[in-house]
């Protein structure tokens, strides 16, 4: 599929929206970035008469969702309960692709390596399980011929997700903006949301240019959470987040169509590595090298200090595990960048409606480093939650109620 649009001409199209002067709405969205996006998109196209609110240009670097790709797969080793969310939002990226004319999804596959009995291969083998998601196993050889850039030690298992695959952040935040702006929402970029009250008649917003009334909230503010609802009891820790590329001897090997995502579980470190094929088409924020990362909580941040800090530890730690684990494949480093974690205690999602609120503000936070590949469902899902109080999708494992 070619896209009908460009990172660029999105970005043009979208910056240019004029800002509006109205101050009264039926739904305010606090946040466009990647819930934010898709649930001003949602409540758009059911014909609600919304209002974005970000504090800065969306998509842009001081959140949690820059840095070029995200990956998406569906059987899901953190918990089997996220399928049925993740099948509905594969539907809805193929959806939107229609819709748009942008290709969104980009199915390469993804390659598990790990232990057997390390516990992301048994969540991944149950949830597969449970679910009747097809999983490929290799052997150790028979990886080596297909991807010969990995060197996996022979205990270790290896399966492949072939459904599986990544997304752009920044090219997908912009297409649902798009598409909300075509649906008649108003977006207001540079505006920041200072507080909001709520009264019997209505919900006032107050940003640092204007005041606002509605009679519904959404509040996605990813990282920014405890900034605006310093009183929010949910547990989370925000965290920075180091993205690595690396030059490689002969890019085309590492291409979509020769390498698909990958994780794997090395037994001394937390966490889990992974990595995605080098990208340079035009829905693709730069650089074209190969892209390896490391997900596990990192350095516990306020925002504003995401940009300020030494990469020397975390850059260690991934040159062993290149050495390790895809020797003579790697030349030096490119470059890297910082990414905003919202921690829930137990990295699951919060979804909920805000307590004291009477049901008319939701909120939706503690995506934990892995909610990307849920925002067009989560777009249903928080419009729903915003106009019914309900949704017919299974959220309850999500709810606040779990941590009282
Ligand atoms: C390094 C890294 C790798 C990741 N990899 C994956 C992956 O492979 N797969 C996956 O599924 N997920 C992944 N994730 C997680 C995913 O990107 C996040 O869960 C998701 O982006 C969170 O979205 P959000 O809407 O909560 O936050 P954001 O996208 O950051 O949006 C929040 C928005 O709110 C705005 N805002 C904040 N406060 C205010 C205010 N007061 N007024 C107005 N606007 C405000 C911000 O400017 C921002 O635009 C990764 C995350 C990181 C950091």
């Amino acid at each position: 599929m070619n896209s009908a649009n460009t990172l660029k001409s999105l970005t043009d199209v979208v910056r240019n929206i004029k800002r509006t002067n109205k101050t009264t709405f039926e739904v305010i969205v606090i946040g466009l970035g990647s819930m934010g996006s898709a649930t001003t998109y949602e409540l758009a196209k059911k014909g609600v008469d919304v209002l974005g609110l970000d504090q800065f240009e969306p998509p842009h670097t001081n959140g949690s969702h820059s840095g070029q790709s995200r990956i998406v797969r569906k059987a899901y080793f953190e918990h089997p309960d996220y399928v049925p969310l993740l099948l509905r939002s594969f539907e809805k990226w193929n959806e939107m692709e229609q819709i748009s004319g942008n290709q969104l999804l980009h199915q390469n596959g993804f390659l598990y390596m790990g232990k057997p009995n390390h516990e992301v291969m048994t969540g991944l083998k149950n949830s597969a399980a449970l679910h009747h998601l097809p999983l490929q196993s290799f052997t150790t050889e028979t990886c080596k011929s297909a991807y010969p850039m990995f060197n996996v030690p022979s205990d270790y298992e290896i399966l492949m997700e072939k459904e599986a695959g990544f997304v752009s952040p920044e090219y997908s935040i912009l297409t649902f903006l798009h598409q909300a702006i075509q649906h008649g929402a108003q977006l207001n970029f540079n505006e920041k949301v200072e507080e909001f009250k709520s009264t019997k008649e209505h919900i006032t917003v107050k940003t640092n240019k204007q005041i606002y009334q509605c009679k519904k909230l959404v509040i996605s503010v990813g990282g920014y959470v405890q900034q605006l609802l310093p009183s929010f009891q949910a547990p989370q820790k925000i965290t920075r987040q180091l993205i690595s590329w690396w030059n490689v001897d002969i890019p085309n090997k590492f291409n979509e169509h020769n390498l698909p995502c990958w994780t794997l579980m090395h037994e001394d470190h937390p966490g889990i590595y992974y990595g995605f094929p080098m990208v340079n088409s035009a829905e693709f924020t730069s650089p074209f090298a190969l892209k390896i990362a490391h997900h596990t909580p990192g350095d516990e941040i306020s925002p504003e200090k995401l940009n300020d800090f030494n990469p020397q530890n975390e850059l260690k730690k991934l040159t062993a595990i290149i050495d390790q684990y895809l020797p003579n494949t790697v030349q030096t480093l490119h470059s890297f960048s910082a990414c905003m974690y919202t921690n829930s205690s137990d990295e699951n999602f919060i979804i909920d409606f805000l307590p004291d609120t009477d049901q008319r503000v939701v909120i939706a936070t503690g995506f934990s480093g892995h909610g990307f590949k849920f925002v067009p469902v989560m777009g249903e899902i928080l419009s729903d939650l915003a106009l019914t109080e309900t949704t017919s999708l299974p959220i309850e494992f999500l709810r606040l109620k779990r941590f009282q």
